[in-house]
């Protein structure tokens, strides 16, 4: 392998990862080959609402929750820094988020999280919302909104400015970009990464670092990440709402929203209409019932904005391993090979992780240890994924399989 090869990183799948890892890499020094199988964020990252919530979910240890915001928090210092780093106003908006109850036994629950995340982490920021004060806050929330978690410093951006302005900076620093070239294979030799092979050639490569997310198992066989199918819809443009990034479980299904692009449209976004083989996971095409489901989320829980066309749908996949959270380091079965992927909710996490992982491959060690995220955390465990499985079905499963 020549000098230039042996430093080389191919660095697999233009997501927001991508992008990022490529942006640092590449700011360190490292040659970098971006290889994208469709177009730049065509996977997750173009089909994202871009919301930014820091902690989400109804996690009652603190100690995970503690585990989690070491990376959120960092996540968050940085998003606040790029639009000068980058030079790029990337849609940052901290409007807040809401992690709505819909029912009274939500509400209960959000009460006690809330109570445990004020004595148990010192998060302060957070507060517990009345139905009252909720509509104070968001007049279009209807009835179903029994009140809310909220915590003001959250928002949304949009990840399709961010992801394009580090590829910008990545390709300034000499990184290069090829799109419409899937990798079929990692090559190795002994046991150490030697390249990748594309439809067309070999290319010789000491790193490879795998960020194709919901794809990774296609790569990454032993990696138990899945792909796990999301929809979204888009209004027209609507006068502002306040507070509008939220979380909420309607119908038994996980919903949310997005605040609204500077532009006035606003996203809903939620579940497929039914559970889903593996590979129907990767469906791109909405249906009609899909559509009615995730445009009654706006009929439902805000009434205020029954009113508005939605303009487009649309679906794509993400990735998720078995405890939510991403894998992000060194893999044990051969030297030079890196992973990051499993991001279900990739805003809070993708910039601070592409970041570290980057760290870890140009200086050996992390600003911030990756123990956590260590892709190799699952080795020895094997995983009977149901057959047919949407975000219900999956959280189940893994409940059971402990
Ligand atoms: C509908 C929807 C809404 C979402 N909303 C939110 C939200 O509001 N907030 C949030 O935080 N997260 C959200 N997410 C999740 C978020 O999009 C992801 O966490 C994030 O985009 C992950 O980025 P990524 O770079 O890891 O993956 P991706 O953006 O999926 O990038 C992976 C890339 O790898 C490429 N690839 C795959 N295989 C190969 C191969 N063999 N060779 C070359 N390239 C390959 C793919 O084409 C793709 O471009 C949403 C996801 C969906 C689907």
């Amino acid at each position: 392998m020549g000098n230039l090869s042996g430093k080389r990183v191919i660095v697999i799948g233009a997501g927001l990862v991508g992008c990022g890892l490529a942006y640092h890499l590449s700011r360190m020094g490292r040659p970098v080959l971006l290889l994208e199988k469709r177009n730049i964020v065509s996977g997750a990252t173009g089909r994202c609402g871009g919301m930014v919530m820091k902690i989400d979910g109804r996690d009652t240890d603190p100690a995970e929750i503690a585990k989690r915001w070491v990376y959120v928090a960092e996540n968050d210092r940085m998003l606040n820094a790029f639009g000068e780093e980058l030079g790029v106003d990337f849609g940052l908006w901290r409007r807040g988020s809401l992690d709505i109850a819909c029912s009274d036994e939500e509400m209960d629950l959000l009460g006690e999280l809330v109570r445990m995340q004020h004595d148990a982490l010192g998060d302060e920021e957070i507060e517990l919302l009345d139905a009252r004060a909720l509509r104070r806050l968001s007049p279009v929330m209807g009835d179903s909104c029994k009140g809310a978690r909220y915590r003001p410093s959250d928002g949304c951006l949009d990840p399709f400015l961010l992801s394009h302005a580090l590829l910008r900076k990545a390709k300034e620093f000499g990184a290069e970009v090829r799109t419409w070239t899937p990798v079929e294979e990692i090559l190795v030799t002994g046991n150490s990464v030697s390249g990748v092979r594309t439809a067309s050639e070999t290319i010789e490569a000491g790193t490879v670092a795998v960020a194709t997310n919901g794809w990774a198992a296609d790569l990454l066989p032993d990696l138990p990440v899945v792909p796990l199918r999301a929809l979204a819809v888009i209004t027209e443009p609507a006068p502002p709402v306040p507070a509008f990034t939220f979380e909420a479980e309607l119908h038994t299904k996980i919903v949310y929203g997005c605040t609204q692009t500077k532009r006035g449209n606003i996203l809903v976004g939620g579940p497929p209409e039914r559970p889903a083989s593996r590979d129907e996971q990767f469906e791109e095409h909405v249906s009609f019932q899909e559509l009615q489901f995730n445009t009654s989320v706006l009929t439902e829980l805000l009434p205020g904005l029954a009113d508005l066309n939605v303009i487009r749908a649309w679906s794509g996949a993400m990735g998720i391993a078995p405890d939510g959270l991403p894998c992000v380091g060194r893999l044990n079965s051969c030297d030079g090979l890196y992973v990051a992927a499993g991001y279900p909710n990739g805003m809070s996490y993708t910039p601070v992780t592409a970041r570290l992982l980057a760290e870890l491959i140009v200086e050996g060690q992390s600003s911030i240890p990756l123990e956590t995220l260590d892709p190799n955390r699952f080795a020895g465990r094997r995983y009977d994924w149901p057959e047919t499985y949407d975000y219900t079905v999956l959280a189940e499963y893994l409940n059971r399989a402990g």
